[in-house]
């Protein structure tokens, strides 16, 4: 700066110019090697700035009267504030901590430049129903609430630290620091989320709590498990188990069979080993098997059987439901329009609809060309539908649904009384069966649990829903259903769900068996009379035996 002239270039610009060069050579070198750390637009838009000063120094040297430098600069900063740090992007809208968007290009960064990281996962397993239950505002108040208190708790031990919020609800606390005793941490949280007052204890206890912590890489090879995991972890943990090391669940069979779900599934596809296996369902009026529920089977070359529990959610993820779907329907109803299925004389077979093949725009032709190649009569199939957690996929739902009542087929509600089937479910759907969960079975030893099941039941009947009571392991069970009212019954008392070939033979020796049996009886008038019920004690011995 002279008195004279002002900002002026003096023969030293020279060097800041050889500087420039070399700091721009270093900066533009390092972005190439490090090209995976950041999204394609972002990166760009980060390199895109070099090339910005490269051009605007090169006209200002020739026009040193356009002082282009500093406009360039600026045009530069307003480039990576908009393009390449987002705020909206790397901080929570609602609860105002850094975001998911945030932690996973954190993990990026600390995974391509060879760092380590400590992380305390802490998972809210029901958030999205306590969030329904308090609405949006207090539930945020109380998710910032629990981030400052792990906040506060590092700053006091002076670690540097991160805390990042996953919208699902989830908090990632990343410590700098990666040889801290994080597996310690957790039970000091615990502790000060106990000491609160009352009122947070009690949402608290409302919520779940899943903690898991992880040294990263060590203990979960790569980004994308570490990501997986950081969604799965909770469901991995035993149900009142609150916190887990990372290595107890690595290990896990199942989290293998989660990581690997994709190569599974496109396995099987390929080497079209899923099966259709049928449990029957038993008619507590009639005394007979009148209908089957179709459940899908996998059996892998490597991780051996996997439960449609952990595929099918899987593959709704993936989008490779629409496949396996497919493939369900082709094999009913094959089945249901074949010689075999007529001779065994049942009514109807259920079949599992998921959310995602009653969201598919086809699905009605589908059926359409499906009944029509099998020719079979709607009549004889059953479709079992459950809950959406999102509005508008259940107007979409519904819409489906109405069209296949028209075209004669019929709904059953599937899971009532779990989270995933509720009372209104059942006013708004043209149902006419409600399956009611094997977890309200489980719950009859109690008398809180039988007083639940009698009363549902009762409800169900009042409004002139058929009834089909899954999970029945036991006679007592079967007695205790029996008297509250329940039609249908299905679990491994009677029998597990058994191949094509089993199942046909397992339906007609029991129906032979019955038949004689029923013709020697006296009680068989009296059954017909409705003024007793069959009991499985009369069961024939082919019945008994796959117990
Ligand atoms: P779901 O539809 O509620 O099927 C009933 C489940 O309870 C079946 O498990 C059946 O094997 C099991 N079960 C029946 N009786 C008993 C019993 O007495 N004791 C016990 N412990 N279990 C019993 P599975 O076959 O493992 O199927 C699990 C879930 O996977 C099904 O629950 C259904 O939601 C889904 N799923 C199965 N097959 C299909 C399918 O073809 N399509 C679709 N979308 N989902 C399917
Ligand atoms: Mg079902
Ligand atoms: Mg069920």
């Amino acid at each position: 700066m002279t008195a004279l002239e002002g900002y002026v270039r003096g023969p030293l610009i020279a060097d800041v110019y050889a500087f420039s060069l070399i700091y721009v050579s270093i900066g533009m070198g390092f972005m190439l090697l490090r090209r995976k750390v950041l999204p394609r637009d972002k990166w760009w838009a980060l390199f895109s700035v070099y090339v910005l000063e490269i051009v605007s120094v090169l006209i200002q040297y020739y026009y040193p009267g356009l002082l282009l430098e500093m406009f360039f600069t600026s045009l530069a900063v307003l480039m990576i504030v908009l393009m390449v740090q987002r705020p909206e992007e790397v901080v929570d809208p609602v609860v105002g901590l850094l975001s998911w968007n945030a932690y996973q290009e954190e993990m990026k960064k600390v995974t391509y430049s060879g760092h380590r990281a400590s992380i305390v996962m802490l998972r809210f397993k029901n958030a999205y129903e306590v969030r329904s239950n308090l609405g949006e505002d207090v539930y945020s108040k109380y998710l910032v609430k629990v981030a400052g208190i792990m906040g506060l708790f590092c700053q006091q031990e002076k670690l540097s630290h991160s805390i990042y919020y996953e919208q699902s609800g989830a908090f990632f606390l990343v410590i700098d620091n990666p040889d801290y005793p994080i597996e310690g941490m957790v039970p000091m949280f615990l502790s000060k989320f106990s000491r609160q007052n009352e009122g947070f204890s009690s949402y608290w206890k409302r919520l779940e709590p899943k903690f898991c912590t992880v040294h990263y890489p060590e203990q979960v090879g790569d980004y994308a498990t570490l990501i997986q995991f950081g969604r799965q972890f909770p469901k991995l943990m035993k149900g009142d188990q609150i916190f887990a090391k990372a290595e107890e669940i690595v290990n896990s069979r199942r989290f293998q069979v989660e990581i690997h779900m994709e190569t599974i599934l496109n396995r099987a596809l390929e080497n079209q080993s899923f099966e259709i296996h049928y449990q029957p369902i038993y008619s507590i009026k009639s005394g007979t098997f009148h209908a089957a529920e179709a459940l899908i089977r996998l059996r892998d070359a490597e991780y051996g059987y996997v439960t449609p529990d952990i595929f099918i959610p899987a593959a709704e993820v993936s989008g490779l439901i629409h496949v396996v779907g497919n493939l369900i329907l082709e094999k009913t109803y094959s089945f249901v329009g074949s010689s075999k299925f007529r001779k065994t004389g049942l009514e109807y077979l259920e079949v599992n609809l998921s959310v995602s093949q009653l969201m598919q725009p086809n699905l009605i032709e589908q059926i359409k060309e499906l009944q029509f190649r099998y020719n079979v009569d709607p009549s004889r199939i059953n479709f079992e539908v459950t809950e959406t957690e999102y509005d508008d996929e259940a107007e979409t739902m519904e819409r489906n649904i109405e069209q296949l009542v028209e075209m004669g087929y019929s709904f059953s509600l599937d899971d009532y009384g779990t989270g995933y089937s509720n009372i209104r479910r059942v006013l708004s759907l043209p149902l006419k069966i409600i399956k009611i969960d094997k977890s309200l079975v489980d719950d009859m030893d109690t008398e809180k649990g039988i007083t639940v099941l009698a009363n549902t039941i009762g409800m169900m009947k009042e409004i002139k829903m058929e009834l089909v009571v899954e999970g029945v392991e036991n006679k007592a069970q079967l007695d205790a259903l029996t008297s509250m009212g329940a039609d249908y019954i299905q679990g491994y008392y009677f029998s597990k769900p058994l191949t094509e070939d089993e199942f046909v033979q397992f339906i007609m020796e029991s129906s032979h068996e019955t038949k004689r049996n029923f013709m020697s009886m006296d009680w068989y008038q009296d059954s017909l009379a409705g003024t007793r019920p069959l009991s499985p004690e009369d069961m024939p011995e082919s019945q008994k035996r796959r117990r």
